[in-house]
């Protein structure tokens, strides 16, 4: 007789519907052997703790009703309340939500933040809504997840196509509910609101403070180098400033819409404006257009995916011209593509110690509303830039020790740190 392991097997470790979990998945893999003792708690890395799906009813504004589909994953919460942003992507998925959620453990864990993971997300494209369609869906939405949110539980923040305003209205909703303003619940949110002065620019910040780091490590001079950044938003655009303000060379753009390429270099904060004005770098004038597959090829020193995931793959990985890759997106190197990388010596600062800088500054925000104490802009960009130097640092050791990728040796650090916790605490009941 076989054995019937369907009651032990969740249908999400189903390697037929993966995605960006079964990225996820090969990447605890390559790290359980470096577990020591802890490697017997691992299982509890590949199962999220809770994974919400809600439905998001909504009136439209010709009076007929939508419904969207919504998710709120608390992937781990062994070392504090569960963190991590909300996406609004037409293809969201809750297979992807649990990848993010996930990361979102790693990455907390790998700075030393108090927290767990978490992400949410709704399957939506949010340019198709009027503004009061959208509020009538976040708020909706945050009710729906308010049972299981909360500044001590779980605490949202912005992510692709979410910004200060639906933070403002999370944060809103949350307290009508409750009958209490409650500003520590969401992160991200406007100054006038309890939001971190820093916070809009500190995931930029963070790529571009680890990625001078790791310049520096391979004797890689910021003066002249030559950037090519996919994303242009709040990550991409933000770093691709800062580098260039640093000397570097802003070689090649990509977004949804459009590719740009100029060997002279793009005016950085030109493209933001035109970005600002028309929702993407498409008619951006002052270089040429090429084909979105070309950007691969773009003779490049530093490249930085800032978009979306799976966009480094095993069919494109071989072509990147770039010595260093800066992880601003989430999960955007599958681990195919990573050993290729890695073959070509092409070196890689992973998502979960690379953007880890929005995150850190939510934690930031979160202490300042729990004191209703509000710090200086140069002290918030100075811890920031402080703890990610430290945290790169510890990780770079850690690569060297093991003999191991910068990846693997950021899961070391965080996986032993959620791990450790979670035996401390022990399971209950
Ligand atoms: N969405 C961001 C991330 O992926 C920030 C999350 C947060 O601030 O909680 O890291």
């Amino acid at each position: 007789m076989t054995a019937n392991t369907s009651h032990t097997i969740p249908s999400y470790l189903n390697p037929a519907q993966l995605g960006p979990w079964g990225d996820y998945l090969q990447q605890v893999d390559r790290v359980t052997p470096y577990l020591g003792s802890l490697s017997r708690w691992v299982e509890t890395l590949k199962r999220p703790k809770r994974a919400l799906i809600v439905d998001v009813p909504i009136e439209l504004d010709n009076g007929t009703m939508a419904h969207f589909e919504g998710y709120r994953v608390q992937h781990n919460t062994s070392r504090g309340p569960g963190k991590g942003g909300v996406r609004f992507h037409s293809e969201v998925t809750l297979s992807e939500v649990m990848a993010l959620s996930a990361w979102m453990s790693v990455k907390n864990a790998a700075v030393n933040l108090p927290y767990g993971g978490a992400k949410g997300g709704i399957r939506v494209d949010p340019q198709t809504l009027s503004r009061g369609e959208l509020e009538r869906l976040t708020r909706r939405y945050t009710s729906e997840i308010g049972v299981i949110i909360g500044p001590t539980k779980d605490i949202p923040a912005p992510d692709v196509n979410t910004n200060e305003q639906i933070m403002a209205w999370m944060m809103d909703t949350y307290s009508m509910n409750e009958g209490a303003t409650s500003t520590g619940v969401i992160t991200g949110k406007p100054i006038a609101l309890g939001g971190s002065l820093g916070r809009r620019e500190a995931t930029g910040r963070g790529v571009f403070t680890v990625g001078c780091e790791a310049a520096k490590r391979m004797a890689l001079p910021i003066e002249g180098v030559r950037i090519a950044v996919q994303g242009f938003g709040n990550v991409g655009g933000v770093a691709a400033q800062l580098f260039v303000k640093a000397g570097g060379r802003l070689v090649a753009v990509q977004d949804h819409a459009a590719s740009l390429y100029k060997d002279a270099g793009i005016d950085a904060s030109a493209l933001w404006e035109h970005v600002q004005l028309h929702g993407s770098i498409k008619g951006y004038a002052d270089a040429e257009s090429v084909t979105a597959d070309a950007f691969w090829d773009t003779p490049c020193d530093v490249m930085i995916p800032a978009a979306l995931e799976q966009q480094i793959t095993s069919a494109n990985a071989h072509r990147i011209q770039a010595r260093l890759v800066i992880e601003g997106a989430n999960g955007p190197t599958t681990p195919e593509a990573d050993d290729i990388l890695r073959e070509r010596n092409i070196l890689v600062v992973p998502d979960v110690i690379a953007n880890a800088g929005g995150v850190t500054v939510s934690y930031f925000e979160w202490v300042q509303d729990f004191s209703s104490f509000f710090w200086s802009e140069d002290d918030i960009n100075a811890r920031l830039v402080r703890l990610m130097t430290e945290a790169f640092d510890a990780v770079w050791q850690m690569a060297q020790e093991h003999k191991v990728s910068l990846r693997t040796a950021t899961f070391i650090i965080a996986c032993k740190r959620i791990l450790h916790a979670r035996e401390l605490r022990g399971l209950y009941p």
